[in-house]
């Protein structure tokens, strides 16, 4: 199956499709990417995705909220962590160690840093492999992100009979 690359810009006008997303840095993983960057393969455009909710044992779909980050913070984030680690793209899971304790904390200040110049979510989707396929896609606000308590039913989706044993 092959499918037209997409921009991140378009996922708001369409609904479920291949990822835009090129390439991740994962920053937190559980069972799967639960924090990161992501890059759009088409204008570069990173977003810092948070995981809020998943849904579906099986099927596992996962709830991020995506907030833009300065289209550089994919490279200096490589450049922090390059020095130890070896990138292994499309996605990275860097293992987070490092030679020494003040090398640890070096590289989380340096990723506190980026962090921090990001903006407010500025849409939630729904995946079961960010850089695979993109099933739903919501615009949010930032004041609106602060509300709400149940991520699952803000997209339409219910939980797994499993989940409400
Ligand atoms: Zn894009």
């Amino acid at each position: 199956m092959t499918e037209q690359a997409r921009c991140c810009r378009e996922l708001t006008g369409s609904s479920k499709g291949a990822s835009p997303f090129d390439r991740a840095i994962v920053l937190g993983w559980y069972d799967g990417p639960t924090e990161g960057l992501v890059r759009c393969g088409t204008c570069n455009r990173v977003d810092r995705f948070v995981m809020l909710d998943s849904v579906d044992e099986d099927r596992e779909v996962r709830i991020f909220s995506m907030a833009p980050l300065p289209a550089d913070s994919m490279d200096r984030l490589e450049e922090v962590l390059a020095p130890f680690l070896t990138p292994t793209w499309p996605m990275w899971v860097p293992l987070w160690r490092f030679p020494s304790e003040a090398d640890r904390i070096r590289a989380d200040r340096a990723v506190d840093a980026l962090m921090v110049r990001g903006e407010a979510p500025e849409f939630v989707l729904t995946t079961s492999g960010l850089l695979d396929e993109i099933s739903d896609v919501k615009v949010v606000s930032g004041n609106e992100a602060g509300q709400v308590h149940d991520w699952v039913s803000w997209m339409g989706l219910v939980r797994s009979s499993s989940e409400n044993a």
